[in-house]
């Protein structure tokens, strides 16, 4: 009888025999995928373009009934697991080699109710199908910038945005959770129950089991917000950079500016002439009244001699998927983060001096705004550890050719060892990529060991071992 090669959870090799397979796949609502199916390669891509990895199985689920049976599956026979929502984290860790891949894209409803504001989504969602149901209805849940990210792993991270400073991070937001675990239980994680597990879903990742619903609040907000960017010159760099410091230090929590250095895209309003050259970006987000917005973004908008300023009315939807051209699937991306407290003299001329040396056209340097709400929590109120970091930097390397991989790999790692002097220590877990494994019992702070009971409680063997792990072993 025909055997299929798979990889066990320890990276061991194994055999499952076909007509296990095809009894499994025929008990499913949703798709099983071999290698030899059509659609498997697609079934594999994921955003980051440097992750190509070859699974043995890929179940598409078609609802929380195929979880439950694919994490018994894969128990059963010892597989190694890898959980996919929307495949967007740059660790790669939605797909593996060899192993069974439990895919929950393919659950995507969003429910609102406008009467509660609360809002229902399964784990399939981007974060752009959120913003478009609850904007329709004058809401939104915090969620990040990029309107092709699934909902499940941002949350499952903490999840932060332009509303962040305004309503918390995505995590502060959760109401409650259905979660099929290593055992192939579907619980309901929230405050009232399972409440251990609803802390370490918090900011926990995938540790804990497959989230097949979350339920959130939301916020009135829009349809418009005041929104857009300021670009100055390269020339200015310092100066712009000192006065935002300043400016960020006394903004209102509804106010949220980012700092973007990189080589400018070839975007409309700008002149030809700056097109691929380095400058400076501010992108802003007014969460409340418009003329309060005006008059909080003023003094910045005054500042300096910007090339541009399309600050303005613009729909929240829209503003939410404007940096998506920048960030589309198939190019090969490496990233380092690091939290900050605050931007020193010497963590600023660092950055300066790598952002004038960007080793590809798409490669950026970012520093998030955080604070506000996000800070308001106390740290071990949730998983997610971070509430003093008032800047988060993400150096996003990006590229297209596989033979400027080591380059521009090269040119991350030394700008993150460069800035690690001026770093808390503290990182964000959906920002870190694979390799960056040591890192989290930093990523949880004094919240590790409390996350190490946790898991040995929800997964004693490991199953969920691909993601930011928490060993049940406190391997640190
Ligand atoms: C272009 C871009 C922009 C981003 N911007 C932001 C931002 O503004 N703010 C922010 O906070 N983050 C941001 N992120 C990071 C983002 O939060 C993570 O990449 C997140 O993991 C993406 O979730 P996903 O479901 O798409 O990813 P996937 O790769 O599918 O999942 C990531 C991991 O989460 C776990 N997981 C996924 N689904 C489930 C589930 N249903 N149950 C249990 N575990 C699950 C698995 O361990 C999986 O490996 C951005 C990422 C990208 C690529």
């Amino acid at each position: 009888m025909a055997k299929i090669k798979m990889t066990t959870k320890d990276g061991a090799q194994t055999t499952i025999n076909q007509e296990t397979i095809e009894v499994f796949g025929a008990a499913l609502r949703g798709d099983l995928l071999t290698a030899k199916s059509p659609g498997y390669e697609d079934a594999r891509s994921i955003w980051n373009a440097m992750v190509d990895k070859r699974p043995g199985l890929i179940v598409r689920c078609a609802g929380a009934a195929d979880v439950v049976r694919a994490v018994n599956f894969s128990r059963e026979n010892n597989l190694l697991v890898a959980v996919q929502g929307m495949g967007h984290n740059i660790a790669g860790n939605a797909m593996c080699d060899g192993g069974i891949v439990i895919s929950v894209s393919g659950l995507n409803s969003v429910r609102v109710d406008p009467r509660s504001q609360t809002v229902i989504a399964e784990p399939g969602v981007t974060l752009g199908a959120i913003d478009n149901e609850t904007q329709q209805f004058g809401l939104a849940t915090p969620v990040g910038i990029n309107s092709t990210t699934g909902i499940a792993g941002l949350t499952l991270g903490g999840g932060f945005g332009w509303l962040s400073r305004k309503h918390g991070l995505t995590v502060d937001n959760l109401l409650a959770v259905d979660v099929v675990t290593a055992d192939g239980e579907l619980l309901r994680a929230s405050a009232d129950e399972n409440s251990d597990l609803f802390w370490g879903i918090r900011g926990g990742g995938g540790n804990f089991g497959v989230v097949t619903s979350f339920e959130f609040k939301a916020h009135p907000l829009g349809p418009e917000v005041l929104s857009g960017l300021l670009i100055h010159p390269f020339s200015d760099v310092r100066e712009v950079l000192n006065y935002y410091r300043k400016f960020a230090a006394d903004a209102p929590e509804e106010l949220t500016v980012w700092v973007v250095l990189r080589k400018a895209p070839p975007l409309p309003f700008l002149p030809e002439e700056v097109h691929g050259t380095e400058v400076v970006v501010l992108a802003t987000v007014y969460a409340g009244d418009m003329a309060d917005g005006e008059k909080a973004l003023a003094p910045l908008r005054a500042f300096g001699n910007p090339i541009a300023d399309v600050v303005g009315p613009h729909q929240f939807v829209d503003f939410q998927a404007g940096f998506d051209p920048l960030l589309t699937p198939g190019a090969r991306n490496y990233w380092k983060s690091h939290d900050f407290l605050e931007l020193s003299d010497g963590l600023l001329d660092t950055l300066v001096d790598f952002a004038g040396d960007l080793p590809s056209p798409h490669s950026e340097i970012f520093i998030a705004q955080m604070g506000g709400a996000t800070n308001r929590i106390p740290a071990d109120a949730t998983a997610y550890r971070h509430r003093d970091t008032e800047f988060l930097m993400n150096v996003h390397g990006r590229w297209e050719d596989a033979a400027d991989d080591d380059r521009c790999i090269a040119w991350c790692r030394k700008l993150f060892d460069a800035t690690t002097p001026f770093a808390t220590g503290g990182v964000y877990v959906n920002f870190m990529t694979e390799e960056e494994d040591a890192r989290v019992p930093e990523a949880y702070g004094a919240s590790y060991d409390r996350l190490v009971e946790l898991k040995k409680k929800y997964d004693p063997t490991n199953l969920f071992r691909l993601n930011q792990n928490i060993s049940p072993n406190g391997g640190r």
